[in-house]
């Protein structure tokens, strides 16, 4: 009896221990990168060595390793050039859909333009393996394999030529800043539970292995270089990294040594240019922002001069350029006055530095820092935001662009209200306008598509930032405001440092909210189809009015009615969706809420009654927070003008 008790408090307790640790912790692999590389700024090439000690936490054999080399795409004939060039021809909406900055540029690349990126020596644990070259893709055939838990040491070395600015990274781009490094280094795939990811690089998006980096750069000692992690021997650098109001001590010869760590991170960029100007502030105790970006006016003049007459006229090429520099100069102040906000509704952000770079070829985001042409409010806040959505809840932004660029389109247009005093009421109107507009041409497809396969440019854009903006704004509108935001710290407090995915973060919301949300994903991810909810008719009836709603649409909603009366009161009809199994709390308690039987979403109509005469109705609005992508929004509004 004695025996048989403690075996089973034994049970209880290692089945309550296992509970409590399983949500998040599905297993995920683990780098730590060591690279030296030697930067020759004539040539525009470098050489390096790279060390990974490599986890293996899956519970799988591994027989292949596969490496991403990024640069080999910017060579003519190349599958980006051949994807750019074919889809370079599609016109959408009168406008040529494919990427302007690439389109037949890559073909006319010189050979001292294009880039490259040459593996040698490859070796796992001290051994020689064989690999096979897939142009963006290098494959290890294992002699030995990797076994499941254990750790291996790959071993390569590496050489480079930096390509002429053509998409993302490069030398000598539009602004005239020297190497913009980003995808510069052999990066190994993930592997994850979905197997490996080698995806040639086409085009867009990146995913990685959490790790931490070591990194020593060799480089001409008048260039400045900014990047991803803490510099280490900021002392001998200088280049505004060193304590204020001490020396400097350099050390000898014509090139410096700059060596930086960054802790958990997936990726990590670099820019080096002898021309940058370096602002830094101190934005709290173990945080420092910093800016790093030149004024060539004869480059800015260019860019200018680009430009449509319609802009030209409203603004000469001297006001660009002064514009420019004041938003540079204005770059810091800005990222930190948005910052509490953006802590506040997306959390905390825990590394010691961000550096805002002038680089690139738009708006591009690393690990602690984000590659702009120009420091315009929109594109700074955007690219700031990707330091949660993707830097740290690592999604695979190939597969689920949406949680990427869609939850960071979310953040910044609720961030830009907050730096506007919460002036916009409806501040994703945007987003559900562009939404109702890809709904409605023959380029829409379901957000499920893999980030290179979309058919088109315009659908890819308005899938990943647009969709996922009305994803969050819909799920408020499903779950409440309150309920939303709440998922929002929590998805980023448990999925942070980890590669959340559309159910994890479907499965954190329903905890969260209490309220069922598969149908949420199963409709608004997996297909094209859309919410059209309208009035249909309404009537009294023994002194009550009855109103009667249709759902015309292929997407099921609860729904928000909003009745405002003659004599200025509102009561608000809720009528939950029956798939939720719940209800969504009262937000707004200034508003009289009467929460009527849910709707099942196999009836097309559904009428519910109130208490007052039809004739002291004044209006009837579904969704009046338009917080739902209604596909024709004028049939959700009845004003009655008796
Ligand atoms: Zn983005």
């Amino acid at each position: 009896m004695k025996n048989i008790l403690s075996v089973s408090l034994l049970i209880v307790f290692v089945f309550h221990v296992s509970i409590s640790q399983a949500q998040p912790d599905r297993w995920q692999q683990r780098v730590k990168y060591k690279m030296d590389v030697k930067m020759d700024v004539e040539k525009n090439q470098f050489k390096g060595k790279q060390s990974i000690e490599y986890t293996n936490n899956s519970p799988d054999t591994l027989k292949v390793l596969f490496y991403h080399l990024y640069w080999n795409a910017f060579q003519p004939e190349s599958m980006m050039d051949a994807r750019s060039r074919e889809l370079g021809k599609r016109v959408v909406n009168g406008r040529n859909d494919w990427d302007g900055r690439v389109r037949d540029r890559i073909l006319n690349l010189k050979p001292d333009e294009a880039g490259y990126q040459k593996v040698n020596d490859v070796k796992v644990n001290g051994r020689a393996q064989k690999v096979k070259l897939y142009e963006t893709i290098l494959k290890v055939e294992l002699d030995k394999p990797i076994l499941p838990k254990s750790k291996a040491v790959l071993e390569l070395s590496f050489e480079a030529q930096v390509p002429v600015q053509i998409r993302r990274s490069g030398r000598d781009n539009a602004e005239g800043v020297r190497f913009s490094m980003a995808q510069w280094y052999p990066k190994l795939a993930e592997y994850d539970y979905e197997g490996w990811h080698p995806t040639p690089y086409i085009a867009r998006e990146f995913y990685g292995v959490w790790g931490d980096f070591d990194v020593t750069i060799n480089i001409d000692k008048n260039y400045t270089i900014a990047g991803t992690g803490y510099l280490q021997n900021a002392q001998e650098i200088g280049h505004g990294y060193e304590a204020a109001g001490t020396t400097v001590k350099t050390p000898a010869g014509n090139t410096l040594n700059w060596h930086f760590v960054a802790p958990n991170v997936h990726d990590f960029v670099w820019a080096a240019d002898p021309q940058y100007i370096h602002l830094s502030k101190k934005f709290r105790d173990g945080l420092t922002l910093h800016a790093f970006y030149k004024i060539d006016p004869d480059k800015l003049k260019a860019i200018y001069d680009g430009f449509s007459p319609r802009v030209k006229q409203n603004m000469s090429a001297d006001q660009y350029i002064s514009n420019y520099r004041r938003e540079w100069e204005n770059v810091l102040e800005l990222a930190s006055r948005a910052l509490p906000y953006i802590e506040k509704t997306c959390g905390k952000y825990p590394y010691q530095q961000y550096s805002f770079i002038q680089g690139g070829d738009g708006g591009m985001e690393y690990p602690m820092a984000t590659l702009l042409k120009g420091a315009g409010r929109g594109v700074v806040i955007h690219e700031w935001l990707h330091s949660w959505y993707q830097m740290m809840l690592g999604t695979n932004e190939s597969l689920h662009s949406w949680m990427d660029e869609g939850f960071t389109s979310f953040a910044e247009s609720r961030t830009i209200n907050f730096l506007e005093n919460f002036k916009d009421s409806t501040p994703h109107e945007g987003a559900m306008r562009a939404y109702i507009a890809i709904s409605k041409s023959d380029y829409n497809e379901p957000l499920t598509t893999h980030a290179d396969q979309y058919e088109t440019n315009a659908g890819y854009s308005t899938n990943a930032y647009v969709k996922g903006e009305v994803f969050l704004e819909t799920l408020a509108y499903i779950v409440g405001d309150k309920n939303r935001d709440a998922i929002m710290l929590k998805y980023f407090d448990t999925w942070k440092f980890k590669h959340p995915n559309p159910n994890d973060f479907i499965r954190l919301a329903e905890g969260v909210s209490g309220i069922q949300l598969d149908w949420y994903k199963g409709y608004f991810v997996n297909t094209i189809k859309t919410i059209d909810y309208s009035i249909d008719s309404l009537w009294e009836e023994g002194g009550k009015t009855k109103i009667r709603l249709r759902n015309k649409g292929t997407m099921p909603m609860p729904n928000d009615v909003q009745l405002t009366f003659k004599d200025g009161s509102k009561l608000m009809a809720y009528i939950p969706q029956y798939l939720m199994f719940g209800s969504k709390p009262q937000d707004d308690a200034s508003v009289k809420r009467i929460e009527f039987a849910p709707w099942k979403w196999t009836d097309r109509f559904y009428t519910f009654e109130v208490d007052r005469k039809l004739l002291d109705l004044k209006i009837v609005e579904i969704d009046p927070r338009h917080q739902t992508a209604d596909m024709e929004r004028k049939d959700n509004r009845l004003e009655l003008n008796w």
